[in-house]
């Protein structure tokens, strides 16, 4: 079959949204019947994601077979309504580690191995490979960092000799910024310009221009850069800011975008079929209920700067389930610290719906998380706690229900007399080593459901599978005293007996799952917890 590729570069500045461009595109082409897939390449030298701090890069997007990735990855996973892997996620470290590795095992047969063409030939490779794995009519490529930069130059020229190759399959997008300076009120062109050039100068032209910026781009603009950039106008597109990015297919669908990419293909499907997606799209401006949710958690500031980044799966899960139970959704960031330092009372967390713990890592903030969950128990108001929020919970319920004061993870304090969370001999090994790449419990693993709980109910089948990315978990000797005490563990992997779901009896909605349930919610399919907990949440309100 023939593979066509999108390129999507950026250009001007980082962080106007070329992932949720490239996922939007993806979305247009598929809602066409197109096969999409899509891949993300990350300039870093990291081979994964996994060793970043999420402050600094974001949230780790973990696949079911266990890559630890960049967010990105999450909005193709959502958009697209697929299950990517890890041949969807390359860095260059990882393009440089298997060029070596290929090297020391002889298979370039005595050749001198070389920076070009060796490595872009590499990039080529896992970019088919993806392709024909998905089977893919279109295969979306974003190229992370920006046009011009050092560190993606081998990635561009992968791309160059890819369209040298297959000109007639191989299409170019810049996704660029248009800045209003507040002095002029005016939408410049000319970075964009610049892009351009700059692109040009690694051969490569884009065949489509995505600007971004705070408002429309007008007639006389889309005209300039047409000229100036050389492109069609129908190939200069306006992406202003939108109160959701679920509005952007709809937006590019208005600009006819994938006709136009499906014309320069060659290609004919069948009509546009985005209502369900604009019907999901537009709850959140027209539903009458609104829910309010806290997330307690430390990742969220960087001097005056907060990133919601670091959470952006739950994020948008919680959107998900709050659309679906047709309620517009208010959320809260909640540093625990605070609780910590008494800037903020517990009892503020009275005004919430339902609070929400992610993930998490380390020994700040934790003790006002453990407050939190205290909090949210006896007063019943709805907690959901993912992963470390789920052993935060166990560590409360240790410390104020079985009478165990010292209780704790062994993450915060190894010689704790009650290691409620605990770690297995491979992962003491793997942290007394320092080999932390790649080492968690990552990816998915079965877990099967107690009959009669919250978590069965709420997914209506007895066995599940969920991603995963921890070190610690559950010390199953505590487990018999917990379910006397009244919290019960409704959900163990089979193949390990590790306890992945525990919940509260006689509480509204008190779950803790040891996985992250926040990489499986799709727009459309929001998953079952989620909307679960959001369902409480609205009965809370009430
Ligand atoms: N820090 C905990 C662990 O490693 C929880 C991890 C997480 O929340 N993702 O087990």
């Amino acid at each position: 079959m023939t593979h066509r590729y999108i390129f999507v570069v950026g250009g001007v500045m980082s962080g106007v949204g070329k992932g949720v461009t490239t996922a939007s595109l993806g979305k247009i082409l598929q809602s066409r019947g197109m096969h999409v897939t899509a891949i993300k390449i990350d300039p870093y030298v990291n081979v994964d994601a996994g060793t970043m701090n999420p402050l600094e890069h974001g949230e780790v997007f973990v696949t079911n077979d266990g890559d630890e990735t960049d967010q990105d990855m999450g909005n193709y996973e959502r958009f697209l309504d697929a299950d990517l892997s890890s041949i969807n996620y390359m860095t260059t470290g990882r393009v440089y580690q298997t060029v070596i590795q290929k090297e020391r095992n002889l298979e370039y047969k005595g050749k001198c191995v070389e920076v070009v063409p060796h490595i872009p030939l590499e990039v080529i490779r896992r970019i088919k490979h993806a392709a024909s794995q998905a089977k893919a009519d279109i295969t979306m490529v974003e190229v992370g960092g920006t046009v011009g930069e050092y560190q993606n130059i081998l990635f561009l020229e992968a791309a160059r000799m890819m369209h040298l190759e297959d000109p007639e399959n191989v299409l170019f997008v810049l996704v660029s910024y248009l800045p209003v300076p507040k002095h002029l009120g005016e939408m410049k062109t000319k970075p964009t310009q610049y892009a351009t050039r700059t692109l040009n100068s690694a051969g490569i032209h884009p065949d489509f221009i995505v600007c971004r910026g705070e408002q429309y781009m007008d007639k006389p603009r889309r005209e300039k850069l047409s000229i100036f950039c050389n492109v069609k106008p129908d190939a200069v597109i306006t992406a202003p800011d939108v109160p959701s990015i679920y509005h952007i297919p709809a937006l590019f669908e208005e600009q006819g975008l994938s006709s136009t990419i499906l014309k320069k293909f060659r290609l004919k499907p069948r009509s546009s079929d985005l209502k369900k997606w604009k019907a999901m799209a537009s709850v959140q401006e027209n539903a009458k209920k609104t829910v309010k949710i806290g997330v307690v958690g430390k990742y969220f500031s960087t001097g005056e700067y907060t990133l919601s980044d670091s959470y952006i799966s739950v994020i948008e899960s919680l959107k998900h389930a709050a659309w679906a139970n047709n309620a517009r959704i208010e959320m809260e960031w909640i540093n625990s610290e605070h609780f910590e330092d008494g800037s903020i009372k517990l009892n503020n967390l009275s005004i919430f719906d339902g609070i929400l713990v992610p993930g998490g890592f380390g020994t700040r903030g934790i003790e006002g998380v453990i407050s939190s969950v205290k909090y949210c128990r006896e007063k019943k108001i709805p907690y959901f706690g993912l992963c470390y929020g789920m052993q935060l919970a166990t560590v409360e319920f240790a410390r104020n229900v079985l009478g165990k004061t010292g209780a704790h993870t062994v993450e915060v304090d190894e010689a704790t007399k009650d290691p409620i969370i605990h770690v297995n001999p491979i992962q003491r090994k793997n942290i007394r080593e320092n080999r932390y790449g790649g080492t968690m419990r990552l990816g998915a693993y079965d877990c099967d459901l107690k009959p009669g709980t919250i978590a069965r109910k709420a997914y209506g089948k007895p066995t599940v599978s969920e991603r995963h990315r921890h070190r610690y978990e559950f010390n199953n000797e505590y487990a018999a005293t917990i379910e006397k005490k009244g919290m019960m563990i409704s959900g163990v992997n089979p193949q390990t007996g590790l306890v992945e779901i525990v919940e509260l009896k006689g509480h509204p909605f008190f779950v803790g799952v040891q996985f992250h349930p926040e990489f499986h919610s799709r727009p459309l399919r929001p998953h079952p917890l989620f909307k679960a907990f959001i369902a409480a949440s609205l009965i809370h309100h009430s």
